[in-house]
C-alpha cells in the first residue's frame, strides 16, 4: 500500500472542509482498503469519518417512511426488527450481501458507492481499463466478461454495479442527503449514479468533498410486500450474477402499482420502469411475469461471455414477481 496520510473528522463540517483533491472518506473501509492495497485506488489523504456515526448512523421510522443514517452499519439495518417487518426487500438486500464480519463494518454509505469488481479495473498489471485509467481503453469488451453488465454499457466500459442494498433504495424511490463544501442537498437515489457513457471513471453525481450523510425511504403500500432475489455463482459472500428488488401493491388479483430494480446486470442501479408500466392494472401471472421481464431487458447487449445473463436476468425477475405476489402481508 502506498503511503497516505491520516485525519480524524469530528463533524461533518470538519470532514468537508478537510477534503483536498484526491482526498476520500473512510467509513468501514470494506472497499476503500482492498483497493488501496491492489494499487487500484490511491488517496493521498483519508479522512476518517467514524466519529459522525454520533449523528448519523441513527434508523427512525414513523408513517412517512424510513430514515438511515449513512454510518448505520449494514448489520444494524439488516437485522432490524421494523425494517423486516415493514421493508423487507432492504432487509433481505443487505443480509444477502457480503460475510457476516463485512457487515458488522461496513456502512450503507460507503455500500452505495461501493466500486466495480471488474479483474481489470481491480488488477492494474492490466494496462487498458478506462474506469481506473481514463482513456487507455477497457480490457473487458474482448476479454473476461462472463461477470458484466448487459444494461446501461457503452463501448468504453462494461462493468457491472456490484451492490444490493442500492436495488432496493432505487426501486423505493429513495433520496440521498449530502454535505459538501456547498451546503446540504438532497437528491433522488436514482441520480445518484452515472452511466459509464464516454467517463467510466466519473461513477458517481457527487461534487468534490460532498459526503452521504443519510437516506429517507417513503412509506407507501407497495413496501411490506416487497422482496429481493439475488443469484449468484455460490451461496454466500458472493456478487449477484443477476438480482431483482421487487414491491407490489395488489388490487384484488391485479396489480396496482409494482416497483422494480434489477443488479447484477447493469452498470448503476437500475429501475426497470418500462417493465413496471407491463405490469400495471393487470394479474400478476406467470405469462404477465414472464413478458415484462422480457420488456425489462429488451435493451440489452450481451457480449462474448455474458449472453447468459438475460435469461437468467429474466428468470430472477420473474421469481421476485412471485414471491411478492405470495407473501401474506
Ligand atoms: Fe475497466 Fe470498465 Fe473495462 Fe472493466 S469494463 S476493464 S472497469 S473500463
Amino acid at each position: 500500500m502506498r503511503p497516505f496520510t491520516y485525519q480524524r473528522a469530528a463533524g461533518v463540517a470538519a470532514a468537508v472542509a478537510a477534503a483536498q483533491a484526491n482526498a476520500a472518506y473512510l467509513a468501514g473501509g470494506t472497499t476503500l482498503l482492498d483497493l488501496m492495497k491492489l494499487d487500484a485506488m490511491r488517496p493521498e489523504t483519508l479522512i476518517d469519518i467514524n466519529d459522525l456515526a454520533a449523528h448519523h448512523a441513527g434508523i427512525t421510522v414513523d408513517q412517512t417512511g424510513l430514515r438511515l443514517g449513512a454510518l448505520t452499519r449494514m448489520s444494524a439495518a439488516a437485522w432490524h426488527d421494523v425494517i423486516n417487518r415493514d421493508y423487507p426487500m432492504i432487509a433481505q438486500s443487505l443480509l444477502l450481501a457480503a460475510s457476516a464480519q463485512l457487515r458488522n463494518m461496513a456502512t450503507l454509505g460507503g455500500n452505495v458507492l461501493q466500486r466495480t469488481r471488474c479483474n481489470y479495473f481491480r488488477d492494474p498489471g492490466w494496462g487498458a481499463c478506462n474506469k481506473r485509467d481514463p482513456g487507455s481503453g477497457c480490457a473487458a469488451l474482448n476479454g473476461v466478461n462472463r461477470k458484466h453488465a448487459v444494461l446501461g454499457t457503452s463501448d468504453q466500459c462494461i462493468a457491472a454495479y456490484p451492490g444490493d442494498f442500492a436495488q432496493a433504495l432505487i426501486a423505493l424511490d429513495a433520496k440521498v442527503d449530502v454535505a459538501g463544501p456547498n451546503g446540504t442537498r438532497t437528491l433522488p437515489f436514482a441520480e445518484l449514479h452515472r452511466a459509464p457513457g464516454d467517463t467510466p471513471h466519473i461513477e458517481t453525481t457527487l461534487a468534490r468533498g460532498e459526503l452521504i450523510t443519510g437516506f429517507t425511504v417513503p412509506a407507501g403500500p407497495w413496501t411490506r410486500r416487497s422482496v429481493y432475489v439475488k443469484v449468484r455463482d455460490r451461496a454466500s459472500f458472493e456478487f449477484a450474477l443477476a438480482s431483482a428488488a421487487v414491491a407490489v401493491e395488489l388490487d384484488g388479483e391485479n396489480v396496482r402499482q409494482v416497483r422494480i430494480a434489477l443488479g447484477g446486470v447493469a452498470t448503476t442501479p437500475w429501475r426497470a420502469h418500462e417493465a413496471e408500466a407491463a405490469l400495471v392494472g393487470k394479474p400478476l401471472t406467470e405469462a404477465n411475469a414472464q413478458h415484462a421481464a422480457r420488456v425489462a431487458f429488451r435493451d440489452a447487449v450481451a457480449r462474448s461471455q455474458n449472453a447468459f445473463k438475460i435469461e437468467l436476468g429474466q428468470r430472477t425477475l420473474v421469481r421476485g414477481l412471485q414471491q411478492a405476489a405470495a407473501l401474506k402481508v
